[in-house]
Formats: structure tokens, C-alpha cells, sequence
């Protein structure tokens, strides 16, 4: 399986039927499992044998999907978890306890810094926000004794900017610390940041993992690479004895490719029990079947829309790092070459009032607050997901009242172009 090429991977991995068993994945519907003996299920309870006992922590289904997102990524672990928001909490709080500080880009979704600013501090642990674009030496001074982690969003929503996983991978390892990114806009169709240093990857797959928004879920994807026993003073939760499991080492029994997901399984999982239901990843399971194909209309259409928007007189500004001339279209061409994704935002020359004019005429893109799916849709952050701000807060978040973000579906690109261009023709 290892050397299929994404789009196979897409359709067939992660679940290998044997002879005789069902083609499809199935939906193991059940939240416990049988077994012959109770020293069977003390193994499992020591971590000594691998299966399964209870759906809060673990169900194969989910592992077979969680397999299928593994391999796209080229990671050697994954799990599933209930939403976007666990998978980013689940992959910090793995690592970092009270007491413990991680540095994050500041341009990344808005319930993602919510949860670290806000939540996460409750629990005691403390975040550095730095901007994608910083120095390396801003960048460095963002580091304390404590820091534990990095954090950042390959392509940033909503803001649009691209990480330059080098940059960040390099700081985060001079430290002794994983690289953790949010892969959730490209995909890893368009851009797998584990061969660019990243250690740990995290999606939503509400987004175009699903793709027809069917299903909230999140995953988590362990690269193997980071060699926690070689920074074993810093995590002490994977390289010293697990008392809750008889006093095992996961750095030890499961090794540089396991002992992350393992522990966020046996541990995080059965504490918090945020797991994807079993129907909910047979659903993932069937939009990451045709992800492949749907990303590239997703990104045919973002670069028609965006190249349309650039050359009409009523538009001031376009954000699309697949654009020629966008401010990250270079570091997208080095990490996202074949495409990034179908979200393009810009701003209107005639401000709020412009900006909510045109929407009011749009008949193929639907005002949602969702993005990243088959069916087009926008948003006007000013008066939704941004509201509570003035005028100069929007200004000074880069979210001016004038602008519009675009999600554009699968749907015909002459139809999307069509019913932006009609609408422009309101204001
Ligand atoms: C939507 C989103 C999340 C949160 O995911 P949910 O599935 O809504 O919990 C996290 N990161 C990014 C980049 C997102 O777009």
C-alpha cells in the first residue's frame, strides 16, 4: 500500500478486505466487543494486545479510515476524532500540560485560537501568537524552557496565507519541540507537510475531507519522525511509566511511529471520549473516495474566480495563494505545487454596503458559515463571524468590512463566474 499514488490511496487505503468480506468499509455499529477469556481483555487493558473494547476509544471503522488519511499523509499513525476542534486540542494537550507554553502562528481559524487563547490558557497553558510571515529571529524569540510545541495552519483560514513549514520545522526542532499543522484547507491531495519537516498533522475533515457536508470530524496523523526519547525531559507523558497502564513507556513499547497516536488513544481518548461515530467515518470515508477528483475542479474554480475578481474595476484587493502575483504564491508553488484549495477572498472598492449588496444577488453560492465543500458558498465575515468587531479592529485583523470570502464547489466554472459577475453588476 505504501507505494500506491494519492489517487489510489484515495479510493482503496486504509481497508484491505479478506476473502470473502465486504468490499466496502464496514460500519461496525457496536460499542463493545466479545471475548472468550478475561485474561484476553486484560491484555488489552495493559496495552499488551491490540484490539478493541470500547467505542469510546477506539472502533475499526475509524481505524480503517484514520489508516486511509495516514497513508495520504505518509504518516506511520492516525486516529479519528469527533471534530476539527478535538483533533487540535487532542494534538496539543498530548504534549503540553499546565505549566507548558506553545508557540503559534497567529493567522489560523478563529475556533482555533479561541480554544488555545481562551480555553486551553484555563487549563494552564500558555500561548505566543507570531505571524506566518515573521522573522526567524521573532520567530525564535517566541521560545521559552517550557514551550513544547508549534503550531500553524498550512493554508490559513480565512486569512489565506501559507506557512513556510521550513521556517517553522526549523525553530520548532533547535528547540527540541514537534512541528503540529493543520492541513485542513489544501489537503493532503495538494500538499503533505510531512515531507517538508512537519511532525504532526491535524484536519478537519468536516471541510473537503467530507466534502458535502455531512459529517463533523477531525483527524490526527503522526509523522514518526519526532524522537521524543531524545527530548525525554520535555515529555515526560510518553517516556516515563504510565501508572494508568501498568507503568508502560510509549516512547518505548510503541516506538518513534506509535507512541503519539497510542497514547492520545489510550489516554486523551478514553478521558475525554470524543471519537468520531462509526457511521460519521463511513460517510468521511466516501467524500475522501473521490477527493482527489473533487479537489482539482475545487482548484480550477478558485483560480478562474480569482483571476475573474482580479480584473474587474469594482474589486480592490484578491487573496488566492494559487494566483500569480498573491503575496504566498511563491511559497505555495514550493509546498502545493499541483494546486491549494477553492477558497478565494477579496475586498470590494465600495466597502460594507458594496460587500452586502453583491451577496444579496448570488444564486449558485449559498451565505453559509461553512466553507470547503461541493457546493459553493460565501461569507461576509463583517456581519457574521466577525460582528463584535469595529471598523478598525476588522482593519487591524485583516478582515476589512469590505470583505467577501468565496468557498467555490465543484459545480460548472462558467456558472460560478457568471453568478459573481451578475451580482457585481448590482453595485
Ligand atoms: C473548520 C476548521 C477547524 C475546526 O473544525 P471543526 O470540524 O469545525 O471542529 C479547524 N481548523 C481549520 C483550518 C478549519 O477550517
Amino acid at each position: 500500500m505504501a507505494n500506491w499514488n494519492v489517487e489510489t490511496t484515495c479510493v482503496q487505503g486504509g481497508y484491505r478486505p479478506g476473502n470473502g468480506e465486504p468490499r466496502q468499509v464496514p460500519v461496525v455499529q457496536s460499542t463493545t466487543f466479545k471475548y472468550d477469556t478475561s485474561g484476553d481483555m486484560a491484555k488489552l487493558f495493559d496495552l499488551e494486545a491490540s484490539g478493541y473494547f470500547y467505542t469510546r476509544l477506539q472502533n475499526p471503522t475509524n481505524d480503517y479510515v484514520a489508516a486511509k488519511i495516514a497513508a495520504l499523509e505518509g504518516g506511520t499513525a492516525g486516529m479519528l476524532t469527533s471534530s476539527g476542534q478535538a483533533a487540535n486540542f487532542f494534538a496539543i494537550f498530548n504534549i503540553a500540560n499546565a505549566g507548558d507554553h506553545v508557540v503559534s502562528s497567529s493567522s489560523i481559524y478563529g475556533g482555533t485560537f479561541n480554544l488555545f487563547n481562551v480555553t486551553m490558557r484555563k487549563m494552564g497553558i500558555e500561548f505566543t501568537f507570531v505571524s506566518p510571515d515573521c522573522t526567524e529571529e521573532e520567530l525564535e524569540a517566541a521560545f521559552r524552557p517550557n514551550t513544547k510545541a508549534v503550531f500553524g495552519e498550512s493554508i490559513a483560514n480565512p486569512a489565506l496565507t501559507v506557512l513556510d513549514f521550513e521556517k517553522f520545522a526549523n525553530a520548532a526542532h533547535a528547540h527540541g519541540v514537534p512541528l503540529i499543522v493543520d492541513n485542513t484547507f489544501p489537503t493532503p491531495v495538494n500538499c503533505r507537510p510531512i515531507e517538508f519537516g512537519v511532525d504532526i498533522v491535524t484536519h478537519s475533515t468536516t471541510k473537503y475531507m467530507d466534502g458535502h457536508g455531512v459529517a463533523v470530524g477531525g483527524a490526527i496523523v503522526d509523522s514518526g519522525k519526532f524522537d521524543w526519547m531524545a527530548h525525554a525531559d520535555k515529555f515526560p507523558g510518553l517516556t516515563t511509566p504510565d501508572d494508568s497502564y501498568h507503568g508502560i513507556t510509549y516512547a518505548e513499547k510503541f516506538g518513534l511511529g506509535g507512541a503519539f497516536i497510542t497514547k492520545c488513544t489510550a489516554q486523551l481518548m478514553r478521558d475525554f471520549g470524543s471519537i468520531q461515530s462509526p457511521q460519521n467515518a463511513f460517510y468521511l470515508n466516501l467524500g475522501l473516495e473521490s477527493l482527489h477528483v473533487r479537489m482539482a475542479q475545487h482548484c480550477k474554480n478558485g483560480l478562474a474566480l480569482a483571476e475573474f475578481l482580479t480584473n474587474d474595476p469594482r474589486v480592490a484587493s484578491v487573496s488566492f495563494p494559487g494566483l500569480p502575483g498573491d503575496r504566498y504564491y511563491e511559497v505555495a508553488q514550493k509546498y502545493m505545487p499541483n494546486g491549494t484549495c477553492g477558497v478565494v477572498s477579496f475586498c470590494l472598492k465600495g466597502g460594507r454596503a458594496a460587500a452586502e449588496e453583491f451577496m444579496k444577488h448570488l444564486q449558485v453560492f449559498a451565505i453559509e458559515t461553512h466553507v470547503a465543500d461541493a457546493r459553493s458558498c460565501c461569507l461576509h465575515p463583517a456581519s457574521s463571524t466577525h460582528r463584535q468587531l469595529t471598523e478598525a479592529e476588522l482593519e487591524a485583523c485583516g478582515v476589512p468590512a469590505s470583505l467577501v470570502r468565496m468557498s467555490c464547489g465543484i459545480e460548472g466554472t462558467e456558472d460560478l463566474i457568471a453568478d459573481v459577475s451578475n451580482a457585481l453588476s448590482f453595485i
